[in-house]
C-alpha cells in the first residue's frame, strides 16, 4: 500500500525525487475534486480555471460519468479489439451521428489521434490521390502544438518539444497561423496531402485567427483536393462556446451541418473533454471514402475503443447537451472577457485579453522570458483559484464549463484583487 499524503511538500518531494522532471507543476497538491473546485491535501479549496488543458469540460468527478465508469468497470474494462465488445459499437453509432460522420477510428490519448489522422492522410494521399509513395506532404502551422510523439514534435516550432529528440519525421510543411495567402502558395505545391490545423491555437497562447480563416482554409483545401484536419482536441466539445469550432459563431443543438456557419473537415481529431477527464479517450472521424482506406492490420492500439473509455465517452457526450454546456460556455465567456477587458483597461500590468467562450487569455505587458505570469500564477493559487501560464508573459483561463455566473464574477474577483495586488 502506498504510503498517505498529508502534507504538499511530501507529495512535491517524492515526484521530486523519483519521477522524471518533464513537467514544472505550480506548488499545489490536489487531492480532490467536484465540479469547478479542487482541493489540496491540506483542504484548502481552489477554482480550477485550467481544467486539466480542457479535459475537464463537464467538471471534476461529474457524477454521471463516474457512475457510468464504475458500473462499466465492473462488467467488463478491456477485451483488445481481437474480440467484439459490446459497447464499442453502440458508441460507434452514437459518436458519429453526433459530430455528423460516417466513421470513428477510436485511440486514447490526443496524440495518438493525430498520429492516426497523419497516417490516414498519408495512405489516402497515395491510394485514391496517386501521390508517389513517400512523397507525401501535409500542411502544418508555425506554433502549432498537436502533442509529444516523435512525429508530431517533428513539425513543432517550439525549441524545447524538439531540441535532441531528433532525427526528424520528415514530410511536413509550415506555414504562417492564420495567413491564407501562404496556405494557398503552399497548396499549389506538388505533393501535398493535407492541412493540419487548431482552429484555436490553444497552447500557443490562445490565438483566435479571422472569422473567415477555417471556412476559407478549408475552401482553399478542397479546391487542391487536399484533406483538412481539424485538432479540436482541446477547442472542441463544447469548450469555445460551440459544440465545435469549426462550428463558428453557432450555439445550436442541431446537426451542425445545417448551418451556414459550419465548416465540416474531412477528419476531425478528438480528445480530451471527450471523456470528461475521467479516463483517455480520444478518436478520429472522417466519411467512408477516406476511413475506407484502413484495413485489418493497418493500425490500431490495444486499448483503443475499449468498452469502459467506450461508455464514458457516450456519457460524457451526453452531459454536454444535458447541461446546456455549449450555451453556457458562450454566455459566461463574454461575461469573463468583457470584466477582463475592464481589467486591462484599469492596469499597465496586462496588455489584452482574447479568446472564445471559456477558452480565454490575458497577455501580461512583459517580455515572453519574465517570470510575471508564473508569478501571478503562484498569487491566484494563493488567493484560491489555479491557472497556469502559457509562455512567461500569457496567462490561460478556462474553467469547467459547468461554472455558474455568481461563480464566474467570484473568480473575476479573485483575478483583480490580485492582478491589483501585483501593481502596487
Ligand atoms: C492536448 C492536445 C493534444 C495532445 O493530446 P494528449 O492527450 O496530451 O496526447 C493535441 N492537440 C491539441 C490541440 C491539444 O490541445
Amino acid at each position: 500500500m502506498a504510503e498517505i499524503i498529508t502534507r504538499s511538500e511530501e507529495a512535491i518531494d517524492l515526484e521530486n525525487m523519483y519521477g522524471a522532471h518533464n513537467y514544472h507543476p505550480l506548488p499545489v497538491v490536489l487531492s480532490k475534486g467536484d465540479g469547478v473546485f479542487v482541493w489540496d491535501v491540506e483542504g484548502k479549496k481552489y477554482y480550477d480555471f485550467l481544467s486539466a488543458y480542457s479535459a475537464v469540460n463537464q467538471g471534476h468527478c461529474h457524477p454521471k460519468i463516474i457512475d457510468t465508469l464504475t458500473e462499466q468497470a465492473r462488467k467488463l474494462t478491456l477485451t483488445s479489439r481481437a474480440f467484439y465488445n459490446d459497447v464499442l459499437g453502440p458508441y460507434e453509432k452514437f459518436i458519429t451521428s453526433y459530430f455528423g460522420f460516417d466513421k470513428i477510428l477510436p485511440m486514447n490519448t490526443g496524440a495518438e489521434g493525430v498520429e492516426t489522422a497523419l497516417k490516414i492522410c498519408r495512405k489516402w494521399a497515395y491510394e485514391r490521390r496517386n501521390i508517389p509513395e513517400n512523397e507525401a506532404r501535409i500542411i502544418v502551422c508555425e506554433n502549432n502544438f498537436h502533442g509529444r510523439t516523435t512525429t508530431v514534435i517533428s513539425f513543432s516550432n517550439d525549441p524545447d518539444a524538439r531540441k535532441n529528440f531528433g532525427p526528424y519525421t520528415p514530410g511536413f510543411m509550415k506555414v504562417p497561423y492564420n495567413d491564407l495567402s501562404a496556405l494557398e502558395e503552399a497548396l499549389k505545391q506538388e505533393n501535398v496531402a493535407g492541412f493540419l490545423v487548431e482552429p484555436i491555437q490553444g497552447e500557443a497562447g490562445v490565438f483566435v485567427p479571422d472569422d473567415e480563416y477555417i471556412s476559407e482554409a478549408a475552401r482553399l483545401c478542397r479546391k487542391h483536393d487536399v484533406l483538412f484536419i481539424a485538432d479540436e482536441i482541446q477547442t472542441g466539445i463544447a469548450r469555445t462556446g460551440s459544440l465545435l469550432r469549426v462550428c463558428g459563431d453557432c450555439s445550436c443543438e442541431n446537426k451542425c451541418e445545417q448551418q451556414d456557419t459550419y465548416t465540416k473537415p474531412d477528419m476531425l481529431i478528438l480528445g480530451k473533454a471527450l471523456s470528461g477527464g475521467a479516463y483517455p479517450v480520444s478518436a478520429v472521424l472522417a466519411d467512408d471514402e477516406i476511413m475506407d482506406v484502413i484495413k485489418p492490420g493497418q493500425h490500431g492500439s490495444t486499448f483503443g475503443g475499449n468498452p469502459l473509455g467506450s461508455a464514458v465517452a457516450m456519457t460524457a457526450l451526453e452531459v454536454i447537451y444535458d447541461e446546456k454546456l455549449i450555451q453556457n460556455a458562450r454566455q459566461l465567456g463574454n461575461v469573463f472577457r468583457e470584466r477582463m477587458q475592464k481589467l486591462v483597461e484599469s492596469t499597465e500590468l496586462l496588455s489584452l485579453v482574447r479568446g472564445k467562450g471559456l477558452l480565454n487569455a490575458v497577455v501580461i505587458n512583459d517580455s515572453p522570458e519574465s517570470t510575471t505570469a508564473w508569478d501571478m500564477c503562484v498569487a491566484l493559487k494563493d488567493n484560491g483559484l489555479l491557472a497556469k501560464p502559457t509562455h512567461g508573459n500569457i496567462i490561460r483561463f478556462a474553467p469547467p464549463l459547468v461554472i455558474t455566473e455568481d461563480q464566474l464574477h467570484d473568480c473575476c474577483d479573485i483575478i483583480e484583487k490580485t492582478v491589483k495586488e501585483f501593481s502596487r
